[in-house]
């Protein structure tokens, strides 16, 4: 085997010998975990309903299990039962583990099972306290805030992260680009911060097509698979992306707790993720224009695009948001985002409605921020609806934007 394949192929553990050249994300995206079916006469991956899996062999189901309870390593052959693995899923695992140049993947009920998930792998080991950066998402906020799962938190800015450590930190939790905001961490900076405390980046607003936190120094890489990696808007998943060892913790507590995905949602998940490139890429240069437009216009008082692109934008306006709201045609009026269609959301009312309201705008989540997933429509349409929306916003503030001489807000990154 060519020395470089090898080399490759030792560092990703769980691909064997017979694995192919390291292959670009595209082509990732495409056909990993799906490397068996053609040998297998297949081409779409068999969905294995199973929740159980027979076996005449007690002696051996009781070693299989011993094993799991030291490790949490797969099981080899079928999974004993559904909450220790499921085929279909371990299918979407792969191929995210692959993605996010991590060893291993595990899937999740929904993205706040997932992070709940991690919490209880470092309070069984003692290491309840967490310090995180916010914005995060409202929910993550909320479930480190209120100490639902016994956590003790300290909220930080990046700066701050290496004296908030304590010797019972079991974990960093940052968001990049951060939920609603968009603001941006130096992930590198912030993983050194953390010395040898896990960070935790939520990766979900960048996906793998755009940042791999894991190259960066991060342990842990969540997901909302619910968002982007799904991508059509109707699958609820969560996914974290790690080491062997991490994962096998992780695989632990959902076999413990039952947090587990559903294989037709694995089944989704991967079929999503081999349209998730074309699919970032092309949202993404629409939204970078509208967020150019959006800066330009005269009602809007400013607007957050990452520096590292996506198909996120958050703009505050000069109106009142709500009407913008109330005013879209062809945009979806809803909270989410990573589907198909673009979705239009007010964090204050809605995604970010449980954190305190102080907190909340201590975070920059401003009452008149806007959070809005571009999807794949034609720009010009798009264009024409946000258009409307502003002009019904703009009018109900008595600030028509004909009329008005106030300067174009500049794109804050
Ligand atoms: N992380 C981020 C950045 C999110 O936006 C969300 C949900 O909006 C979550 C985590 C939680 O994911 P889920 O809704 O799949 O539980």
């Amino acid at each position: 085997m060519d020395p470089a394949i090898r080399e490759a192929n030792d560092r990703m553990p769980g691909y064997d010998e017979a694995r192919i050249a390291p292959r670009a994300l595209a082509t990732e995206a495409v056909h990993a975990g799906r490397d068996d079916l053609a040998r297998q006469g297949l081409h779409a991956p068999p969905i294995d309903l199973s929740t159980t899996y027979p076996s005449y062999d007690s002696r051996g189901e009781a070693a299989r299990i011993d094993a799991f309870a030291t490790t949490g390593a797969e099981p080899d052959g079928p999974p004993v039962y559904g909450r220790l693995g499921n085929p279909t899923v371990a299918r979407f695992e792969t191929a995210l583990a692959r993605l996010e140049g991590t060893e291993a993947a595990v899937a999740f009920a929904s993205g706040m099972a997932a992070l709940s998930a991690v919490l209880l792998v470092r309070a069984s080991m003692g290491l309840r306290h967490v310090v995180a950066v916010r914005p995060l998402y409202g929910c993550s906020d909320h479930l480190l805030t209120a100490g639902l799962l016994g956590s003790e938190v300290t909220w930080t800015d990046p700066a701050g992260i290496e004296e908030a450590l304590r010797p019972d930190t079991g974990l960093v939790m940052v968001e990049s680009p951060a939920n609603p905001t968009l603001a941006e961490l130096d992930l590198r900076a912030v993983a050194h911060a953390c010395g040898s405390v896990p960070l935790l980046a939520d990766n979900t607003f960048a996906t793998p097509v755009l940042q791999r936190p894991a190259e960066q120094g991060a342990r842990l890489v969540l997901h909302s698979a619910t968002k982007y990696l799904g991508g059509h808007g109707d699958v609820m998943a969560g996914v974290v992306a790690c080491d062997e060892e991490f994962a096998g913790r992780l695989r632990q507590v959902r076999f413990a707790t039952g947090g587990v995905l559903h294989p037709l949602a694995g089944y989704l998940l991967l079929r999503g993720l081999s349209t998730l490139p074309v699919r970032v890429r092309a949202a993404s240069a629409t939204a970078a224009e509208l967020a150019g437009r959006l800066a330009a216009d005269p009602r809007v008082a400013r607007v957050h695009y990452p520096r590292i692109g996506g198909a996120m934008i958050a703009f505050e306006v000069d109106g009142d948001p709500h009407e913008v709201i109330a005013g879209v045609d062809l945009i979806t009026p809803a909270v989410s985002l990573g589907s198909v269609d673009t979705l239009i959301q007010h964090p204050a009312s809605i995604s970010h409605r449980i954190v305190d309201a102080d907190d909340r705008r201590g975070a920059g989540v401003s009452d008149r921020l806007l959070r809005m997933s571009v999807g794949l429509e034609d720009v010009e349409d798009l264009w024409a609806d946000l258009d409307a929306a502003l002009e019904r916003a703009g009018r109900g503030a008595g600030n028509s934007a004909t009329g008005r001489t106030a300067p174009a807000a500049a794109v804050g990154h």
